[in-house]
């Protein structure tokens, strides 16, 4: 789970883990490259100084010799003969040049003979020469002077000094050879090849007069004078001293006693950085320095840098294609999920859920407000009772699908459950709103046509407006079902809600609160209203329910009937009116020894109780009522689908000698084959026709008819709200049997009924 939500969690930790080491890796790989190279420095400065140390060595074998020779039999007294000596030298060793005999005082005393000097050359005079002829005065070894060019030879050459001495250790002279410097065949040009290291040979400081190249392998960037006349500057000369102490901890008097190889890293005279070997020669002193010319350290790491960055960029492309194949996998998995929650199963249509979520944005683009639908299909407990839950699926689904194409995208449709359907509308053109609603009501109740069968549905909307109804969308929907139940009275039609219904809310909301605790305190009682035979006796009495309270006044049974039932508080209700009137009427009977009959008034609800023959039962056994005297009367209103049920109800009520009678008939839908169902004792034809009888004459045709029917069914036929002669004079021509009205009696009270039976006895 944890793994589902944060795969790109995990994908960035791995990627910022695999990218330190990566990181951690070439770091690695830095140093290692560099300490390799370093090392090869380390070994090349050493092959350098070794090849130096023995030219010179070689070299300073040849002017001991030389020496030796000019000494023999004082031959260096004889100018001819030195001269000899000095010129077969030339022969023996192509890399001398020339060579020169000068006195003590630096006078040039011969040359060989290839070299034309000046009159008075004189090498302690010369600038260039001065310092080394010096030093040769205090050497026993050969000393290698500043690189120079000589005019004679037309060549640069690198001088080397050997003072002679006798056998006393006098100097006698200072021998002078040139080596030369500049020839294909230089001294170290065979070692110096390689590519990218140069080699500088350098003469040492004397007497902190500076450091002098002797000699460049790089040389042929610049020309030699500027190479090998110039002091090396002091700040790259200090430089190196600074890194070589920073890294070894070493002097330069260090250095020049010890044959130690230093590698060193510096910035050079261009700012770039350079690996340096370095080591002197303490016998020549001679610094020899292997320089890099391109920064090799850095192409071989940059190669390495990028094999590793490619395959790292490549691993992890693959990576991140593996990790985003899980992600939109779980994104997909995800979404599902919560469609499922925000959506019906079976019409796969929004859910409340869904609708909560998504008002605020939704209601956002509406500019002048929006309806809430509340559609109901009518009857469709019975499709699914009747004809099993597939075919009332199927239907639904149907259903939706019409609701789908009839609305538009903007508009959203939900399935609040069962057979419920709201519906979000944007307010547009109000003038053909209501066509639109008709248009919707036809559309739903074409025919449906399911496994070759067809079907009808009809539906019920109640209609809500924001923001003229209501600002929250709990209420709308509350006030659109409000509206639903009206238009549920007249099924398959529309009802917007209106200031009545809000007022009746709010009437039902009080009557609710004052009808709980209306039986405690007394506040209801029964009232009694006679039946009348054709022939003036009495056939019995119907109880109404009446009910006074201190803050509602008196509210009328037709009201507070409704709100019990829908509020649970009918079954307690129930209890009383059974119980008091069955008491009131056995008191009376009793008291007078007559026996007349009793109506009472059975509320849906009542007869929906699981147990409500039994319960009835109890309670006429508790007052000891004859059984025979008493009829229920229940509502025509009852829907058909509610008849079916409670008929057997109604045939073991029946059973038990208790007689039914069919209250309101003539203003519900029952048909002929239902009233034979039915096993019914009486019809109560409704007040409305009642009241017409004398003016119209299709009700009273109607009348007739109804008392017909009643006949032919062996009922008895009952009229209420008879009012005038005149009606009761109709009806008993048209052979009704009963009559009840305020002609006779208005409702009356437990004691004015003793009085008015007491009284037409
Ligand atoms: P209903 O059962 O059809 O009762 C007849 C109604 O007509 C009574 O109104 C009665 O007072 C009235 N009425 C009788 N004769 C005349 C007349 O000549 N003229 C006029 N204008 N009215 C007449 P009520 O008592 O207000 O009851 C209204 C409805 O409330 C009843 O209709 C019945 O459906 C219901 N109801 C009353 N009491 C009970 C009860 O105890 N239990 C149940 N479940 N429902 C009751
Ligand atoms: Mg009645
Ligand atoms: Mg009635």
């Amino acid at each position: 789970m944890i793994f589902k939500k944060n795969v790109w969690i995990i994908f960035y930790f791995i990627f910022i883990v695999a990218f330190s080491f990566y990181s951690l890796l070439l770091y690695f790989r830095y140093y290692e490259i560099e300490d390799r190279r370093l090392l090869s420095y380390k070994y090349y400065t050493e092959i350098i100084a070794q090849a130096t140390n023995s030219i010179f060595t070689q070299e300073e074998m040849l002017l001991n010799t030389l020496g030796n020779q000019l000494l023999k039999n004082s031959a260096y007294k004889n100018v001819e003969d030195s001269k000899k000596i000095l010129d077969s030298l030339l022969i023996k060793d192509s890399l001398l040049l020339g060579f020169g005999l000068a006195d003590i005082e630096g006078n040039i005393l011969l040359t060989s003979t290839n070299i034309k000097l000046p009159k008075n050359a004189n090498l302690l005079k010369n600038e260039t020469t001065k310092d080394s002829f010096k030093e040769v005065l205090y050497s026993d070894s050969i000393v290698v002077g500043r690189a120079m060019f000589m005019k004679s030879l037309s060549k640069w050459v690198i001088p080397l000094r050997k003072a002679i001495r006798d056998t006393n250790g006098n100097i006698i002279g200072v021998i002078n050879a040139a080596m030369d410097h500049n020839s294909e065949y230089n001294f170290l040009s065979n070692l110096t090849s390689a590519k990218n290291k140069s080699v500088m040979i350098i003469k040492d400081s004397v007497d902190t007069k500076g450091f002098y190249k002797l000699y460049d392998s790089s040389k042929n960037t610049v020309d030699d004078e500027f190479l090998y006349s110039r002091v090396i500057s002091k700040k790259i000369i200090n430089s190196s001293i600074k890194s070589i102490e920073k890294k070894y901890n070493l002097s330069i008097d260090d250095l020049r006693n010890t044959n130690q190889i230093i590698v060193f890293k510096i910035k050079d005279m261009m700012e770039k950085e350079a690996i340096i070997g370095l080591t002197y020669n303490k016998k020549y002193r001679l610094w020899c320095l292997v320089k890099n010319r391109s920064n090799e350290i850095y192409s071989e790491f940059l190669s390495v840098l990028i094999v590793y960055s490619l395959i790292f960029i490549f691993s992890f492309i693959v990576f991140y294609l593996l990790f985003k194949n899980i992600a939109t996998s779980e994104k997909r998995k995800n979404d599902a999920l919560v469609f499922q929650t925000l959506h019906d199963t079976l019409t796969l249509l929004p859910n409340r859920s869904y609708m909560y979520k998504n008002i605020n944005r939704w209601s956002r683009y509406t500019t002048n407000g929006y309806y809430v639908l509340f559609i109901d299909l009518d009857n469709f407990k019975n499709i699914n009772d009747k004809l099993g839950h597939m075919i009332g699926d199927d239907i639904l689904v149907e259903v939706a699908n019409r609701l789908r194409s009839y609305f538009t995208e903007g508009e959203m449709i939900v399935r609040q459950g069962g057979d419920e359907f709201i519906i979000l509308k944007k307010c547009k053109n109000e003038k053909i709103l209501d066509s639109k609603f008709l248009e919707l009501i036809n559309e739903i109740s074409k025919t449906y046509h399911i496994d070759n069968k067809e079907f009808r549905v009809g539906l019920s909307i109640g209609i809500s407006v924001y923001p003229k109804d209501a600002q929250t969308i709990e209420e709308l929907l509350s006030l659109a079902d409000t509206a639903m139940y009206e238009a549920k009275k007249r099924k398959n039609s529309y009802c917007f809600f209106s200031e009545k219904m809000r007022h009746n809310n709010i009437l039902k909301a009080d009557i609710e609160q004052e009808l709980r605790s209306a039986i405690e305190k007394n506040e209801l009682w029964m009232a009694y209203q006679p039946q009348i035979n054709v022939d003036g006796s009495i056939h019995g009495v119907e109880a109404l329910a009446r009910w006074e309270n201190e803050k509602l006044g008196f509210v009328g049974p037709d009201k507070f009937i409704v709100v019990a039932e829908e509020t649970g508080l009918m079954r307690g209700l129930g209890e009383f009116i059974i119980t008091t009137s069955l008491r009131d009427i056995k008191k009376i009977q009793s008291e007078l020894n007559i026996m007349f009959n009793l109506s009472i008034n059975i509320s849906v609800v009542q007869l929906m109780e699981a147990d409500f023959l039994e319960h009835i039962l109890q309670l006429i056994e508790n007052e000891k009522f004859d059984k025979s005297m008493l009829t229920l009367e229940i509502t025509e209103s009852l829907s058909i689908e509610d008849l079916d049920e409670v008929l057997p109800l109604l045939l073991a009520i029946r059973e038990n000698g208790i007689e039914i009678s069919l209250d309101d008939f003539g203003t519900g839908y029952s048909s002929l084959s239902i009233l034979k169902k039915l096993p019914i004792n009486e019809l109560k034809i409704d007040k409305s026709f009642i009241d017409e009888i004398l003016y119209d004459t299709g009700q009273k045709a109607l009348v007739q008819s109804i008392i017909n029917i009643g006949k032919n069914f062996n009922m008895k036929t009952l009229a209420e709200g008879v009012e005038t002669e005149e009606q009761v004079a109709v009806l008993k021509n048209h052979m009704c049997d009963i009559f009840q009205g305020y002609y006779f009696s208005k409702p009356l009270s437990n004691n004015n009924l003793l009085q008015y039976l007491k009284h037409n006895k």
